[in-house]
Parts: structure tokens; sequence; C-alpha cells
């Protein structure tokens, strides 16, 4: 199970940008607690579905 960008810490950020960037590539949900966003619920500590229509 991944962990949620809600844990990351800033050296994680840094250290895997790359895989980073593709789970926040095309959002499709955002996190109600701290609003980062996430193509899927389970990277989001309290995710709930963006309003997108595509
Ligand atoms: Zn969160």
């Amino acid at each position: 199970m991944a962990k949620a960008l809600c844990k990351w810490k800033k050296k994680e950020i840094e250290q895997d940008l790359h895989e980073l960037a593709g789970i926040v590539d095309k959002p499709r949900y955002v996190c109600k607690d701290c609003a980062r966003c996430a193509h899927s619920k389970g990277f989001l500590c309290k995710a709930i579905k963006l309003p997108i229509n595509s």
C-alpha cells in the first residue's frame, strides 16, 4: 500500500520527486485535511473526489 502524500517528509518529497510527479498527474482526488491532490485516493489521508467532468 502506498504511503499517503500527507505523511511524506520534506526529504522524501525531494528524493521521490519522479514518483511524486506521477502521483499528482491528472489528479482526481483531493485531501480534505490538507488539500493535497492525487490521481488515486490511496495516496491521501482524507480523500474526496474532485468535481471534474472528465
Ligand atoms: Zn491529507
